[in-house]
């Protein structure tokens, strides 16, 4: 997600949206599609971040082409299960399911494709709304008392604590599966029953999968693709994900797969307690 809105930033920062043209069909926006495209025309983009799950693009004023100004509106796109960003060429084909095409001053379009239609789109004005804030805490950044303050009290399974985007935002099912292999927990421990060395185990064990992802250009499992449509090589490294059956990279026992939150969860029976 992080390298998703990185390679956003990079194309589209200081260009125009000049036109924005929404599929038929009915989607399940925030912002009605006719109300987005009329509120969008015209705005410069100035900045592309990631906020959790979402992309958000802080817009300048409506037919102001002054990209040094503060925000007066963001577009904030969650990309589902399946949804894409691609900056392409205005006349590059269409791929199947595009469901937002913004053209740019500069003659390319930002595309919007979501083959299952999971993913969500909103118009924000900041001069009638606080600007979009992730559900979570960042994973990223948040310290050691912080992130066992988070999960206190809690007795749900500490995998689905992770997954849980209203206690901590972006963490998906592939690395919550291997950050706690890193930690040596297994998914299915009661966060009330975690030492507080286990949680620091289990933040920095986040920090070290989350931010190897955002090197390696994030996971190829779920359908996402980058901005330059490059899938991700993060799949080659996975200790435990999807390897069910296959020994553990450390000590070769059979790698296990059993469900936790209705999620297919990989753990090593040996090497997580
Ligand atoms: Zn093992």
């Amino acid at each position: 997600m992080e390298t998703i809105a990185r390679g956003v930033h990079d194309r589209v920062r200081g260009d125009r949206i000049v036109e924005v043209w929404f599929g038929s069909h009915r989607e399940p926006f925030k912002t009605p599609a006719s109300r987005q495209a009329k509120s969008l025309a015209g705005r410069a983009v100035l900045a592309v971040h990631r906020t959790g799950k979402h992309i958000v693009f802080e817009l300048g004023a409506a037919d102001s082409a002054d990209s040094a100004s503060a925000p007066q509106a963001q577009w904030i796109v969650h990309l589902g299960m399946t949804g894409r960003l691609l900056v392409t060429a205005a006349d590059a084909p269409l791929a199947p399911h595009t469901h937002a095409r913004l053209h740019l001053a500069s003659g390319r379009e930002l595309r919007f494709v979501d083959p299952r239609r999971f993913g969500r789109l909103e118009f924000r004005s900041l001069k009638k709304s606080k600007p979009f804030e992730g559900p979570g805490d960042e994973p990223l950044t948040i310290g050691a008392g912080e992130f066992a303050a988070l999960f206190h009290g809690r007795r749900l399974p500490i995998k689905a604590a992770l997954l849980n985007q209203t206690l901590l935002a972006g963490v998906g099912n592939i690395y919550a599966d291997e950050s706690l292999f890193q930690a040596g927990i297994r998914p299915r421990r009661r966060t009330n029953r975690l030492t507080a060395a286990e949680f620091e185990r289990l933040r920095k064990a986040l920090l070290q999968v989350l931010g190897h992802a955002i090197q390696l250009g994030g996971s190829s499992v779920s359908d996402y693709v980058d901005a330059n449509g490059m899938r991700g090589f993060f799949q080659l490294e996975h200790c435990v994900y999807q390897r069910t059956g296959e020994p553990c990279r450390r000590c070769e026992t059979p790698i296990r797969r059993i469900l936790v939150a209705g999620r297919g969860t990989h753990y090593c029976p040996q090497c997580q307690q």
